[in-house]
């Protein structure tokens, strides 16, 4: 079975490390999320694809839930010296990630093209696609204007209350080369327990994404990051609030339909069934909070499950 993930960084981390242990790698294909990315120090920075390179390389810092592993700060602390930006902390490790993207990106490499290369150097064995390769970037507004999204997530911690949020760039934006076909022929869609706004948001808003996932042949599951009234981690829940969504499994129905056709949800919320049946999503029950590898395994077997 061919499937096609949808993701954002750390919860979809957690899955796909799950989904990578329980198939072969090549029938795996992860469309990322890019509107996170950021410029820092003058280099482009692309959390979520390094987050899911790392986590399925065994190199992700798995206390943090970011960055790599047994990385250390000493060019971060050199630019505190300098007086420079330290806000957004690159380790040293990950450091070499972002220069060598970077450099590729001025050299005329497409962002689908080194984050292939930068893959198949870390042993990365399934396909991980970027949304687009065309500038997408999530923004928030708030009471003192609009922010980036790394702006208002790191620098300012998610605390101030969100208004608005746009996707700048992506009326003009083209799906990276591969993704739309990757979602057409897909036996299975898995769109990832990821932050509907700010993660699986950005994908949806490169056109011909939606359209794609209503017109394929594939069966379309998306696993709720919302369990018991709240995200797992992270602001998912006061940024569905801020788009007019409950912070519940309906909330997450809502944004995927009409596309979506099974949700999974966590056992305490199966109270969610019948209303997620009528907004047109058949709702999965299982335990969906993933704790340690086995965790990540058993929801990766329920979704092949699933799906199949
Ligand atoms: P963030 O909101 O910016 O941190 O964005 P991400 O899209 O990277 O993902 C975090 C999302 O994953 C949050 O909405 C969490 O609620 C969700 N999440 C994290 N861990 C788990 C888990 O173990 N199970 C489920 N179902 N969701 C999770």
């Amino acid at each position: 079975m061919r499937v096609t993930a949808l993701a954002g960084g750390t919860g979809a981390a957690k899955l796909l490390r799950g989904l990578a242990a329980c198939m072969h790698p090549r029938d795996l294909t992860v469309v990322a999320n890019t509107g996170d990315d950021a410029e820092i120090w003058g280099l482009h920075v692309s959390p979520d694809l390094d987050t899911l390179t790392y986590a399925l390389t065994g190199r992700l810092d798995l206390a943090r839930g970011w960055g790599a592993a047994d990385d250390t700060f000493h060019a971060l602390a050199a630019m505190g010296t300098l007086g420079g930006e330290t806000w957004f902390r690159l380790g040293d490790r990950d450091l070499a990630t972002h220069i060598f993207r970077t450099r590729a990106l001025r050299a005329g490499v497409t962002l689908t093209g080194v984050t292939g290369t930068i893959g198949r150097a870390l042993g990365l064995r399934i396909r991980l696609l970027p949304m687009s390769d065309d500038p997408v970037r999530t923004r928030l507004q708030t009471a003192d204007g609009w922010a980036s999204f790394q702006d208002y997530f790191v620098r300012g911690r998610a605390r101030t209350q969100v208004l608005g949020i746009e996707y700048a760039g992506a009326e003009k934006a083209t799906a990276g080369p591969a993704v739309l076909d990757a979602i057409h022929t897909a036996n299975a869609i898995v769109v990832c327990p990821s932050n509907p706004v700010t993660s699986i948001g950005p994908i949806l808003s490169v056109p011909g994404v939606r359209e794609a996932l209503a017109q394929t042949n594939a069966i379309v599951l998306a696993v709720s990051p919302i369990v018991s009234g709240a995200a797992v981690s992270g602001p998912a829940g006061d940024l569905m609030r801020a788009c007019g969504l409950p912070v519940a499994p309906t909330g997450v129905a809502r944004a995927y339909t009409p596309w979506v056709d099974l949700l999974v949800i966590d056992r305490g919320d199966a109270g969610y069934s019948h209303p997620i049946l009528e907004l047109g999503a058949e709702p999965v029950v299982g335990d969906i909070l993933m704790t340690d590898r086995e965790s990540e395994i058993a929801l990766a077997r329920l979704v092949l499950a699933s799906v199949a």
